[in-house]
């Protein structure tokens, strides 16, 4: 659905996108995750032809942005940071205004609306304008308006900012509900955002990506942690010795049982080679299993490598 190809752009000296490649498939649900200032409102500028990069390509749907960003604004629907909402007008009006110029034909227009509207819950405030509903409505009638002409594609530029926690659950939710028919990409800064909305991420530091990849790629690890029914002889010697290992950490856990983090080198996986030993040297092993990191971990570890 979309292919970014080495995408570069500065302003002035600042380089808010240096290189960028990924791609989304069809009916993938994508995080864009950064911190501020990483490049992220550029990058989705850029994607929906608002902002001409100084090299690169983006394609979405197989239509290149940079020459035709008509055709390709016309098949995505977009939620920029700040929707221009109209605070005058009704929410009806404003969503047949945005009807009309979308050029969607007069007789589909009624049929289209009310999908929309019945899509975010707008139906109750139709006639209230714009300028009188609260933040997490305004970004309902944003949606709306992304959504009209039932576009294959949808790109939200950070849509849950400034909501407060039940408006971000209630936009969370619709968001997951327009992912059933859509592919969709947006920005947050939020790690929970993510976590909560889609199964794979891509991790923008600097205007460079520092991860692309599933969530479950991203937390699994190659370490291992095994822990003992009771304490045993020469545990971590004999840990440390096995190939594969890089260190071995003990620990109790919560309950105190003595424990052992067994730190793999990368993408190997101790665990069977751990239980043979453990069942050799007659350990009695309660547990044993492959440790994973939040996304938090994995996001602090690349901020501090950065
Ligand atoms: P935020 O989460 O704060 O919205 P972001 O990840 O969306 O940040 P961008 O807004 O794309 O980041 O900004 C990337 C970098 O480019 C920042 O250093 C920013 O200051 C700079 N920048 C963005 N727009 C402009 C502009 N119009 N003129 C100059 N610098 C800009």
């Amino acid at each position: 659905m979309i292919k970014v190809r080495n995408l570069c752009k500065s302003y002035g000296s600042i380089h808010a996108l240096k290189d960028v490649t990924f791609h989304i498939d069809d009916g993938e649900i994508v995080g864009l995750l950064g911190p501020n200032g990483a490049g992220k409102t550029t990058a989705i500028k850029t994607l929906t032809g608002y902002l001409q990069p100084e090299s690169g390509t983006v394609l979405v749907d197989g239509i290149d942005v940079l020459s035709h960003p008509r055709e390709v604004q016309a098949r995505l629907g977009y939620l920029p940071e700040s929707a221009p909402l109209y605070p005058e007008l009704s929410v009806q009006a404003y969503l047949k205004m945005m009807a009309d110029l979308r050029e969607i034909p007069r007789d589909d227009q009624p049929a289209r609306l009310s999908e929309a509207i019945y899509a975010t819950g707008l139906a109750n405030h139709l006639t209230r304008p714009i300028g009188e509903l609260s933040k997490g409505f305004r970004q309902r009638v944003g949606l709306a308006q992304a959504i009209l002409h039932k576009p294959k594609l949808l790109i939200l530029d950070e849509p849950t900012v400034g909501l407060d926690p039940t408006q971000i659950v209630e936009i969370r939710r619709l968001i997951r509900r327009l992912a059933r028919h859509s592919t969709i990409l947006f920005s947050t800064h939020i790690l929970s955002e993510v976590e909560a909305l889609c199964d794979r991420v891509i991790i923008l530091m600097n205007g460079e990506i520092r991860a692309d990849a599933r969530l479950s790629d991203l937390a699994q690890t190659s370490d291992v942690i095994m822990v003992l029914q009771k304490s045993a002889p020469r545990v971590a010697e004999t840990l440390t010795s096995v190939t594969g290992v890089r260190g071995v950490e003990p620990f109790a856990t919560r309950d105190g049982f003595p424990a052992f983090r067994v730190l793999g080198e990368e993408n190997t996986d101790l665990s069977p080679q751990l239980f043979d030993i453990a069942h050799q040297n007659q350990w009695q092993v309660r547990e044993l299993r492959r440790d994973v990191q939040t996304l938090e971990r994995v996001f602090n570890n690349l901020a501090v490598a950065a």
